[in-house]
């Protein structure tokens, strides 16, 4: 058995691009992942199927798992040859108990590594455009936690001592007691128009600040309702406040919406979504594998040069197959000269992504128009017709073929599965809080939704949301389901869908 390991890994302030390329390698190849409330879902995502996912994170109303308990976790994981990556918001080290869990690590002599991460301070200081330190205004920084001692009356830092310093303090954990911590400044010595930052939700979609002095900070921040998680920034340099306009007059700004896509295909339109200023929660409901016979594959390859049309009907029919024959043959040109059909200009992208043109595509993305419109090109009797599918495939298209006298063999090369999502990170956000939208891209993405049953039931507190989708089949689906569709985009594109979440919930 392998050496276990545990790797202390600061997981940012919430964007995910704004991880380690390291940090990213190691929660691909993690067996464990251990993460807590502040980590963003999305970057979980990023897991390889089978990883055990730990919550240890507190949310009001739940036992909370104690430290010597993730001290304990980690090392049982660990001691059984595992992989650990322990997620932590931000960076280990600072305000994040990394100093704790490192040496009972060391203790119990397990290996471990730290990865670094973008601490909050700097990615809230980034996203509001405030330089920390400035030639002419800051020479120094500090970071602060406004956090409380154990005994809950008096606050950890003795805020006057740091009055004096000159340059620019950061504080974290300290929306609980602001009035608190400014006054404190105040008395010792810091002027009451002393420019004071809030940033809450730095680098996420909702994101959200206000600028203030360190006199009006407290109510300003109250009458904006900006609670925890937020870092408050003294000093000159907060003068440079300014949210850039990038988020809160975005159309979708504070906005929730789930998207129900495979794995593999969510993330155009979630970053679209998100460029819009959306917080994308992203459910898996279906994922697709590999999956072919190899005794099938073996028999069509041996006479691939016979076939005279190779058929695909999805983009992922046209992945799957060429990995299987890329990985016996090593060169395209094993191909032949068949002609090749796709069913739409979805199917013809995924292609062209190999350098392959299809010959043919329908002017209607379904299976029987190209049927139709190979048989319009030439006399099907005899010819050799190889069609690429998944476990799910309608067969019009074969039947079609097949009346025509058409020799046709079928290469299933991927299977469609229904995940489980009950214990699934964004699932539970959705659970707990619902979402402004829920928006629907396949009829089998209906399908898994409802069958999810109980994992996606919102609360009676959530946030209830509309359902949208993306064209009539879907919405179909929908309402053979019992989901009510508020809205259908115009037409069958990611841009369609996300100018339908513009329309109907957009804030302008
Ligand atoms: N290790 C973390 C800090 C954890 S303490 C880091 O390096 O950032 C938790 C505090 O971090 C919160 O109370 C808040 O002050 C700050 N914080 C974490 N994420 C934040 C975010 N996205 N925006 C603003 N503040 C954040």
């Amino acid at each position: 058995m392998s050496e276990g390991i545990v790797y202390l890994v600061g997981a940012g302030p919430g964007d995910p691009g704004l991880l380690t390329l390291r940090a990213r390698e190691l929660i691909a190849e993690a067996d464990v992942l251990v993460y807590d409330y502040l980590v963003n879902e999305r970057i979980l995502g990023w897991r390889r199927d089978g990883c055990e996912m730990i919550f240890v994170g507190k949310k009001p109303g739940r036992h909370s798992i104690s430290q010597d308990e993730i001290g304990d976790l980690l090392a049982d994981r660990a001691a059984k040859g595992k992989r650990v990556v322990r997620l932590k918001g931000g960076d280990p080290f600072i305000f994040g108990r990394g100093g704790e869990e490192a040496p009972r690590l060391a203790e119990d002599g397990v290996n471990f590594e730290i990865v670094p991460g973008v601490t909050s301070a700097l990615a809230a200081a980034a996203f509001a455009g405030i330089p920390l330190t400035h030639r002419d205004l800051s020479s120094s920084l500090c970071f602060l936690t406004g956090h409380e001692k154990a005994d809950g009356k008096e606050l950890q830092v003795k805020f006057r001592d740091f009055a004096h310093t000159g340059g620019t303090l950061c504080i974290y954990m300290g929306m609980g007691r602001l009035k608190e911590i400014a006054g404190e400044l105040i008395n010792g010595g810091l002027s009451a128009e002393t420019p004071v930052a809030v940033v809450q939700w730095a680098s996420l979609p909702r994101q959200r600040g206000v600028l203030a002095t360190l006199g009006t900070v407290a109510d300003k921040a109250r009458e904006k309702g900006l609670d925890a998680p937020a870092i408050i920034v003294v000093g000159e340099v907060a003068r440079f406040y300014n949210d850039m306009g990038r988020r809160e007059s975005m159309p979708l700004f504070g906005r929730r919406v789930i998207v129900t896509r495979s794995l593999q295909q969510a993330s155009g339109l979630s970053s679209k979504l998100e460029e819009a200023g959306a917080e994308v929660l992203e459910l898996p409901l279906i994922k697709i594998t590999p999956a072919a016979d190899p005794d099938n594959v073996e028999e069509i390859f041996s006479v691939i040069g016979e076939y005279d049309w190779l058929v695909f009907t999805s983009a992922n029919g046209v992945k799957h197959f060429l990995e299987l024959f890329l990985e016996k043959f090593h060169d395209l040109r094993a191909l032949g000269l068949l002609r090749i059909g796709v069913v739409g200009p979805a199917t013809a992208r995924a292609l062209y992504r190999y350098h392959i043109r299809a010959d043919l595509i329908p002017t209607k993305a379904v299976g029987e128009a190209l049927a139709d419109a190979m048989i319009a090109q030439n006399v099907l009797d005899n010819l050799k017709i190889l069609v690429v599918t998944g476990n799910l495939s309608s067969d019009v298209l074969v039947n079609k073929l097949e009346k025509e006298r058409a020799i046709v063999d079928t290469l299933q090369v991927y299977e469609t599965q229904k995940t489980d999502l009950t214990e699934h990170p964004a699932a539970r956000l959705f659970r707990d809080e619902g979402a402004d939208a829920v928006i629907f891209a396949s009829s089998s993405a209906v399908k898994s939704f409802v069958a999810q049953g109980a994992a996606l039931s919102p609360g009676p507190e959530a946030l209830k949301p509309i359902g949208i989708s993306i064209g009539p089949v879907t919405s179909k689906a929908m309402r053979e389901c019992g989901l009510a569709v508020d809205v259908e985009a115009a037409n069958a594109s990611i841009d369609s869908l996300v100018e339908a979440v513009c329309e109907k919930l957009g804030n302008v």
